[in-house]
C-alpha cells in the first residue's frame, strides 16, 4: 500500500519513541516527503500587525509589491516582473459571517469543515469567550511570538467536528509523551511566572466556549496544560511571504547579466529599508502540527531540512545529505548558529527547550568542550547571563 514511499515509521523502545527511517536511498536534495499540517494558525500579533494572510493555509494575501510597500513604508515602491507574484486576489473569499478571509475557495471549505464551523459564530462576536481567551493570550504573550491559543481552540473544534472524535483526540495526544512534571515545567516556560493563573484562565474560557461532556478530559486542567504544551514544543514555524515568493521567483529568471545585476541591487535595496522600517519582522508567521514531522528526531549533524516551498503551510522535508536505505532521518531543533556551538551548549539547549539529553552521532563523539571552536563563544554567553 506504502509502495513508493521514500520513509517508514518506526517505533524505538529504547527511549527514543517514534522514528522516521529511510526506506530506499534518497540523494542528497531530494523531497522526503510533503505534508499538511493537523492544524496550522498564524500568530495573534502578527495578524493584528496587518500581515494579512489566508486564515487557513497562511498563504499571504498581499501582492508583493503591496506586501514591499508595506514593509519598507513607501508608498511610491513600485516592483518589476509583476506576473511573478504568486497572489491572485480574484480568487480571495470571505466569511460572511467572521470576516475571515482565504486566499481560495478551496481553502474556506476546508477550514469549514476541518474546524470552522464550530468556531464561526464566536469569531463573530467579541464578547465570546474565544475573543475573550485571545485578549488574555496577546496580554501574556508578546512578539516574538511563538505560538497562538487558538491554535488550541482550532484542534478541539477539529477533534469535535471529526468523524470520530476520540480518534481524532488520540492523533493529537501521539505528539506528546512527557511527564506531567516536565509539562507543567514547560508551561511555566511557556507563559512566565503567572503561569497557573493563566493557564486557569485559559482553561475557563476553553471550557465556557468548546466543552463537550464526550470529551470531558480535554477540558480538565491537565488537558489544557498537555495542549499547551503540544502547541509550545511540538508547533512547528510557518513563515510566507508574497515578497520573498517574488524574489524566488525573478531570480529564476533567464535575464541578461546587466538586468540581473539591477535587479539584485533592487531587491537588496528594498531588504535593507525593510529591515530598518520592521526589523526581523517581515513575514506572516504562525505554526502547525504535522504528523509525520513530529516522528523526526534531532540530531546536531542532521541529514534532513524542513522547507515551505509553497509559500503556504504546506511542509515538505528535504534531504540534505545524502541518505543511505536503513538510515534515520534527522533534523535539527536548533537553527545553523546553534548547531555550531559546543556540545555543551547544544546539550544545555535542547534540554532547556526540548527536554532531552542530546545522544546523537555528534554529541557522543564528541570531545570535551576544550577541543570546541566555538567555546569562547560559549565562555562570552555564559558571562551574558550572569
Ligand atoms: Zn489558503
Ligand atoms: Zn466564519
Ligand atoms: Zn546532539
Amino acid at each position: 500500500m506504502e509502495g513508493n514511499l521514500r520513509y517508514e515509521k518506526q517505533y524505538s523502545e529504547s527511549g527514543k519513541g517514534k522514528l522516521l527511517v529511510a526506506r530506499c536511498f534518497i540523494p542528497k536534495g531530494a523531497e522526503i516527503f510533503s505534508e499538511e499540517p493537523l492544524i496550522s494558525c498564524q500568530f495573534a500579533w502578527n495578524k493584528l500587525y496587518k500581515y494579512k494572510a489566508c486564515d487557513h493555509c497562511m498563504k499571504p494575501l498581499e501582492t508583493a509589491e503591496e506586501n514591499a510597500k508595506r514593509l519598507t513604508n513607501d508608498p511610491e515602491l513600485a516592483l518589476p516582473f509583476k506576473e511573478q507574484c504568486s497572489v491572485t486576489k480574484e480568487r480571495h473569499t470571505q466569511c460572511q459571517k467572521c470576516q475571515a478571509e482565504y486566499c481560495s475557495q478551496e481553502c474556506q471549505t476546508q477550514a469549514y469543515q476541518l474546524y470552522h464551523r464550530m468556531l464561526c459564530d464566536m469569531l463573530s462576536s467579541p464578547s465570546s469567550s474565544l475573543n475573550k481567551l485571545q485578549e488574555i493570550w496577546k496580554n501574556s504573550h508578546y512578539p516574538p511570538e511563538t505560538c497562538n491559543i487558538l491554535l488550541i481552540a482550532r484542534m478541539i473544534a477539529r477533534i469535535r467536528q471529526a468523524e470520530n472524535p476520540k480518534l481524532m483526540f488520540q492523533e493529537f495526544l501521539s505528539f506528546v509523551h512527557d511527564t506531567s512534571d516536565q509539562e507543567q515545567q514547560y508551561v511555566h516556560k511557556l507563559l512566565g511566572n503567572q503561569f497557573s493563573e493563566i493557564q486557569t484562565m485559559v482553561n475557563s474560557e476553553l471550557r465556557e466556549a468548546l466543552f463537550d461532556e464526550d470529551l470531558s478530559e480535554i477540558f480538565s486542567i491537565e488537558g489544557t496544560q498537555k495542549f499547551l504544551c503540544l502547541i509550545g514544543r511540538n508547533g512547528q514555524g510557518v513563515g510566507t511571504s508574497s515578497f520573498g515568493t517574488w524574489v524566488k521567483n525573478v531570480e529564476d529568471l533567464e535575464l541578461p547579466e546587466s538586468d540581473k545585476t539591477a535587479l539584485d541591487l533592487l531587491i537588496d535595496q528594498i531588504y535593507e529599508k525593510m529591515n530598518e522600517v520592521n526589523g526581523h519582522f517581515l513575514n506572516c508567521e504562525g505554526s502547525g502540527l504535522y504528523s509525520l514531522h513530529s516522528c523526526c528526531n534531532h540530531s546536531c549533524t542532521p541529514n534532513a531540512e524542513v522547507q515551505f516551498p509553497y509559500g503556504n503551510h504546506t511542509l515538505q522535508l528535504v534531504a540534505t545529505k545524502d541518505i543511505e536505505s536503513g538510515e534515520e532521518i534527522e533534523i535539527s531543533y536548533l537553527d545553523d548558529c546553534q548547531l555550531r556551538r559546543s556540545k555543551a551548549t547544544r546539550q544545555q539547549i535542547l534540554l532547556e527547550n526540548y527536554m532531552f539529553l542530546c545522544q546523537c552521532n555528534k554529541c557522543t563523539t564528541d570531545q570535551d568542550d576544550e577541543t570546541d571552536e566555538s567555546s569562547d563563544d560559549d565562555e562570552s554567553d555564559e558571562n551574558m547571563e550572569n
